[in-house]
């Protein structure tokens, strides 16, 4: 079978320290992926850009990071316990296990015409049953019912138990909102796609808390916002678009939901969605708590229980955007290049420092203006193999400027600057580059 764009970027990945399997030395744990060097900087560059834009630029949102275990109620109130499920089915022949939506299956599954997906048995699947999504475990000393609690499948109900410490310490009045960063668990049943679908993923979501009424204007207020942040990415907007549930794909707790749909190299799928989620969590949680979580607004003497509109966004999902909107194979004086085109200020990498050859005094400096750099830009100094070898390196790795140190800078303290997408070369003068990396690197 040809290697397909996933498989390509799969195995850059890997070669490059973005994303490596879990566990790999015992095979391989399903759907479960850890970030390396490159991945780790790539991702956090994501989130702190979405805090920065969501906490640091908006007096009206605050930030929270509350815990991954949370009491066993909140899942019932949230009706995650009754409602967070896919219906499944089993194959009895070869023992595999399909969301009954599979668009593999042919037939209906619990017929004699549904055929198993995997082995092509006939009549070998159950008929659809509820699965629910999440990953149960104890606390405590004793594994009993009564200490069942749940890895929490979504950050948002860290969110709607603390809205009212978060209320009163921070002082905001409605509207306002609360944006967490943090782990989600998910059982799924067919995951798949790298990165796109796994059992562990980070999420960035934000509940703005309104007041019922008002939530229409807010909805349409915070799709406009999303859009342009995802924009800000980078990512081609001719890639992006909107995605409006129907009625029969509404989840449980939303009464409006646009996905925003990128079209990966497996199609168009969702990373991101904006709901309007009305009170259903805040009246779940007040009737199942007996706390009174209402708002009062003290202008107008009015109470009410806020309405809530949510951005919800996967950071792993928009990191595996990011990659693949990156990811170019070029033609380059007739060879072949791979290069990750990220824009510079998500680059892991933002320069690598390279002397021409190890030898006549350029090493050093060039040594030099790595140390000089290194706290303040996240670089890299790469003298192995021949010039051409370390720049292909480097374009794999999506990193923006090639700094290199030749026979001229040892006499005038200039050097090149290569441009990754360009590849046209600069030369820069030694103590200009901080400033000249800054510039390249803003936006
Ligand atoms: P899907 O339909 O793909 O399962 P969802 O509609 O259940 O996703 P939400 O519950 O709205 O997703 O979660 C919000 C965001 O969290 C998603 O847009 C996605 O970016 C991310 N996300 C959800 N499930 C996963 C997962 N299993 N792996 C990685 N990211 C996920």
């Amino acid at each position: 079978m040809p290697e397909t764009v996933m498989d390509k970027l799969v195995s850059l990945a890997k070669r490059r320290g973005f994303v490596f399997q879990s566990s790999e030395i015992y095979g391989g744990l399903g759907s479960v992926w850890d970030y390396g060097p490159l991945g780790v900087e790539l991702k956090k560059n994501i989130k702190e850009r979405w805090w920065r834009s969501m906490v640091h630029e908006r007096e009206d949102i605050e930030g929270l990071d509350a815990a991954i275990l949370m009491h066993p109620k909140v899942w019932e109130a949230s009706g995650h316990i009754a409602g967070f499920t896919d219906p499944l089915v089993d194959c009895k022949q070869c023992k595999n296990r399909f969301r009954a939506d599979d668009p593999r299956i042919k037939g209906t599954p619990g017929q004699p015409d549904a055929q198993c997906p995997v082995c092509g048995t006939r009549g070998s699947l159950t008929p659809a049953r509820q699965f629910n999504l999440m990953f149960k475990t104890f606390m405590g000393p004793v594994e009993e019912a009564a200490a069942v609690t749940y890895l929490r499948p979504e950050t948002a109900q860290g969110i709607y138990v603390n809205y009212l410490n978060v209320l009163q310490s921070s002082r905001q009045k409605i509207p306002f909102g609360i944006a967490q960063i943090g782990k989600a668990f998910r059982n799924e049943i067919t995951p798949g796609n790298f990165i796109f679908r796994t059992r562990e993923f980070e999420q960035m979501e934000m509940q703005f808390f309104v007041k019922p009424g008002t939530e229409g204007e807010w909805f349409e207020f915070w799709r406009a916002e999303r859009m342009k942040w995802l924009q800000g990415l980078g990512v081609r907007p001719e890639k992006l678009r909107w995605h409006q549930h129907g009625k029969d794909e509404l989840a449980h707790y939303a009464t409006d939901a646009y996905d925003i749909e990128y079209e990966f190299p497996f199609g168009w799928q969702e990373f991101e969605g904006v709901h309007n989620r009305a009170d259903f969590d805040l009246s779940n949680h007040q009737r199942a708590s007996g706390k009174k979580l209402e708002y009062l607004d003290v202008a107008t003497n009015e109470r009410f229980l806020p309405y809530v509109v949510e951005t919800s966004a996967g950071a792993d999902r928009t990191a595996l955007v990011v990659l693949c909107d990156a990811y170019r194979e070029e033609e380059v004086e007739g060879e072949k290049r791979v290069v990750l085109q990220f824009k510079p200020s998500l680059a892991p990498l933002k320069a690598a420092v390279f002397p021409l050859v190890n030898k006549d005094g350029m090493p050093e400096l060039a040594r030099r203006l790595y140390d000089g750099l290194r706290g303040e830009f996240n670089v890299f100094y790469d003298d192995g193999g021949s010039i051409g070898r370390r720049y292909r390196r480097q374009d794999e790795a999506g990193t923006p400027f090639g700094i290199t140190v030749d026979g001229q800078s040892t006499q005038d303290q200039t050097v090149t600057v290569r441009d990754r997408d360009t590849l046209k070369q600069e030369r820069v003068a030694a103590p200009q580059l901080p400033a000249y990396l800054k510039a390249k690197l803003a936006g």
